[in-house]
């Protein structure tokens, strides 16, 4: 079976992302969400991010206009997954949400549909389990911002098929993707290793160890990553590194897990990031450089 026709579900800061690159390579593809308004905020940021993409000679006018042609958007996950061959699930990292979804997409997909999840930490096995189809459940990890990151994590649950695997993987090098095959465990390996950096770098300021741009410029500067553990923090999303956090943390029963106390706080104050306008930085300027919040600037070294 030649996959064609995808589905998205969850319209967020994965979702779009998704959506993009499926519709850039060819995929009809139509976006679901719960929320109207997520959904066309998901359209102007793929205009935003297909127009960046021109600009850089990336693509064409020509080529922008197809993937745009090929994309359709949708709030009504059974009629989203009716025509689907491969659904991603993209939405919030919270597990009894992703059984219901789960749940629902094998009820009124068809039979043949593989049954992708974007999740960065939640047991594929244990999602499949919630589908009278767990041969063809699978993780499929793509990385933020997903148009430019070249990796795509794929997960091997338990009762994941080889049949199913080998059109993942195909399917991903369709997209200019590189799949890296994992097998099912709390993290995987993206996460595992990037979560507890992320929860070191928010001690080491919650302990005054140092300020935000302190921090990561010491990762920036001395390790030559592209981007500090906090802003990357704030990127991902700060309700979603807490959620890994806790995954792993009970997934291994180990407390070098157990996620920092100001993270917690700043996700109880609603203070997520880049999506809420406000986390480690403030984005709520609009400037390039982004400014440390104005919470934190009594953390700062003098
Ligand atoms: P997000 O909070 O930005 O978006 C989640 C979206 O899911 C929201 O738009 C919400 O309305 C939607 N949603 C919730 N319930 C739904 C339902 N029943 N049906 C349809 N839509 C529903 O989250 P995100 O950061 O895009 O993360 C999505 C998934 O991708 C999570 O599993 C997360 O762990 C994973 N992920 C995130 C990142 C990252 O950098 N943020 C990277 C890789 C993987």
């Amino acid at each position: 079976m030649e996959i064609k026709n995808i589905s998205v579900i969850g319209a967020g800061t994965m979702g779009n992302g998704i959506a993009h690159v499926f519709a850039q390579y060819g995929f009809k593809t139509t976006l679901c969400d719960i929320s109207q308004e997520q959904l066309e905020k998901a359209l102007a940021n793929i205009q935003k991010n297909l127009d960046r993409q021109l600009q850089k000679g990336i693509l064409t006018e020509i080529q922008k206009a197809a993937c745009l042609s090929n994309l359709c958007t949708n709030t009504n996950l059974q009629e989203a997954v009716a025509q689907a061959d491969l659904v991603v699930e993209a939405a919030t990292e919270n597990e009894p949400i992703k059984l219901k979804i789960f749940a629902e997409m094998d009820l009124h997909s068809p039979e043949h549909t593989i049954l992708a999840s974007n999740t960065s930490s939640i047991s594929i096995t244990r999602i499949a389990a919630a589908t009278k189809r767990p041969d063809k459940v699978i993780g499929m990890h793509f990385m933020n911002p997903v148009p430019v990151m070249k990796l795509v994590e794929i997960i091997k649950g338990y009762s994941t098929s080889t049949e199913t695997l080998k059109q993942i993987e195909s399917c991903t090098s369709k997209l200019q993707k590189v799949p890296i095959l994992v097998n099912d465990y709390p993290g995987f390996i993206a996460n595992r290793i990037l979560m507890p950096m992320i929860n070191e770098a928010i001690y080491s300021l919650y302990e005054s160890v140092a300020g935000v741009n302190e921090i990561d410029q010491v990762m920036k500067l001395g390790m030559a990553h592209p981007m500090g553990p906090l802003q990357l923090a704030d990127f991902i999303g700060l309700d979603v590194c807490l959620a890994i956090l806790k995954e792993l943390h009970q997934g291994f029963g180990n407390p070098k897990y157990s996620p920092c106390p100001l993270l917690i706080n700043m996700v109880a104050a609603k203070q997520l990031g880049v999506k809420s306008g406000r986390g480690f930085y403030d984005y709520t300027s609009g400037q390039k450089e982004a400014q440390v919040s104005s919470h934190f600037i009594k953390y700062s070294v003098s």
